[in-house]
């Protein structure tokens, strides 16, 4: 199955509001809130006059969404789902953009998804032999063409989509339209986040609750893990389950990178999380340094926690260029670099003569922080000590975070001593694993998956156990 396995890894946000006569409106503020989980393209499919309605296109929500007419947003409207999607390297097309909408019978079925389906490639290859002709690369088409396939003419669409979220394997959280109302679900491992909440009678799902905030809804709970919720026109939910979870798997790089630190996510507060795992890395790896100091924005939370445990002065000593986007979602390594010089300016005052413990949550492939480390010591400062509020990544992710193969990842190859010695800095430590699960509090941590880290994947991709058995 692995030579045409040219399928793209999914990391999005996902929103969806039922029973709201602003739908549209909230769905494109909800986005604004989950921008940061992907600046590719962004979508809205709005239930409009018994219809459904998709505009989607490429960037950002406020570019895709500008030139729409002020009377789109005003029509009769219900219910509306969107996306935001950040693509991997040759996949950022319109084609690949979404929501993707389809007619099945007498419906529109139109759906949003967020992560990746681990048994994916082995479906795609088979509808492909089977005749399906397929437009782009996403899992989302996959579970499209599985719908069309299961369903029964005259049915509603929610019986075939719940068959085919039986025959899928991986991560995905899923909201889902048509005339008949609004779907949301979660794989059964909860590997990426879907909460739900209300605002008066609406219903709202979003990938975080800042989407919550941001249109003064409140958190009600998570969309379980194998949950599938129908909510009506009307505003009523019915709730049932299409599989039970052998075991959760939440993705712990959620509470480590993506998610926003205001977010509320697997029941965590995010900001929390983040300071715990600063706190528990000045108690594993302390230092003599005069400051600690953040590469914001990813490491400001856990520098916060590791100066209150230390008892070590935190100051900013880089100031980060808020109007470039991620650049760990930046689709290459020559845009990743050069997004870093753009995004990041070191403080010269701050630094000169200061030996520094420099906060990072994450090093992937030690090009970022190898630079970073540079421009430090080229303004002066003694010493440079790098603590990482995270274990070391030593395994790609099969479940839609963008990490490069095991053979691009600098600690799958390098012992931290030498890693330490290619990026130049005096000291190098990561958070433990143990270390890292002993400070989510609310879900159990053997209910985390932490397969990028310990190379323990949850579910099996096929694309191992094929080349395994082979
Ligand atoms: Fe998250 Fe890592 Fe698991 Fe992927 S492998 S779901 S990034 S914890």
């Amino acid at each position: 199955m692995a030579e045409n396995d040219n399928r793209i890894k999914d990391y999005c946000g996902i929103f969806g509001i039922a029973n709201h006569k602003k739908a549209a409106e909230l769905t494109r503020l909800g986005l604004y809130a989950l921008q940061h989980r992907g600046q590719e393209s962004a979508g809205i499919c709005l239930f409009t006059n018994g219809q459904c309605e998709l505009h989607k296109g490429m960037g950002l929500v406020s570019d895709v969404f500008r030139k729409l007419p002020k009377e789109w947003w005003k029509v009769p409207q219900s219910m509306a789902i969107g996306h935001v999607r950040y693509s991997t390297s040759g996949s950022s097309s319109l084609v690949n953009a979404q929501p993707f909408m389809v007619e099945l019978d007498t419906w529109h079925l139109s759906l949003a998804h967020n992560g990746n389906l681990s048994n994916g490639g082995v479906l795609r290859n088979h509808l492909k032999q089977n005749g399906a002709i397929l437009q782009g690369n996403t899992d989302t088409e996959i579970l499209l063409h599985l719908a069309a396939r299961s369903h029964q003419m005259g049915t509603e669409p929610w019986d075939s989509l719940k068959s085919a979220l039986k025959n899928v394997e991986g991560a995905f959280s899923i909201v889902a339209l048509c005339e008949a109302g609004m779907i949301a679900a979660r794989d059964p491992y909860g590997f990426r986040p879907l909460a739900m909440g209300k605002l008066g009678d609406a219903v709202v799902f979003a990938s975080e609750t800042s989407a919550f905030d941001m249109i003064g809804a409140v958190y009600e709970r998570d969309v379980e893990p194998g949950e599938f919720i129908i909510a009506r026109e009307n505003g009523t939910i019915e709730s049932s389950y299409f599989d039970f979870a052998r075991r959760k798997a939440h993705c712990i790089f959620e509470l480590i990178y993506f998610a926003r630190p205001d977010s509320r996510v697997f029941g965590e507060h995010v900001y929390h999380v983040r300071k715990e795992f600063g706190r528990k890395l000045a108690e594993e790896a302390p230092v003599d340094v005069d400051v600690v100091m953040p590469v914001p924005d990813g490491g400001i939370y856990a520098a916060l926690g590791y100066a209150e445990a230390s008892g070590i002065p935190f100051d900013m000593g880089i100031m980060r260029n808020h109007y470039i986007g991620r650049t760990f979602i930046q689709p290459n390594q020559e845009a990743r670099v050069s997004a870093v010089k753009v995004k990041l300016n070191p403080i010269n005052e701050a630094i000169q003569g200061k030996k520094i413990c420099l906060i990072e949550d994450s090093v992937v492939r030690g090009n970022t922080s190898r630079e970073r480390v540079k421009t430090l010591l080229n303004c002066g400062a003694k010493e440079v000590h790098l603590r990482v509020s995270g274990p070391p990544h030593i395994s790609p992710c099969y479940y839609g975070i963008d990490f490069p193969s095991k053979e691009e990842l600098i600690a799958n190859n390098y012992s931290i001593k030498e890693i330490a010695k290619l990026i130049k800095v005096d000291s190098l430590a990561y958070l433990s694993l143990e270390g890292m699960l002993s400070c989510v509090k609310n879900t159990l941590p053997k209910d985390y998956c932490h397969a990028c880290y310990s190379g323990d994947y949850p579910v099996k991709p096929a694309l191992i156990c094929e080349r395994k058995s082979k």
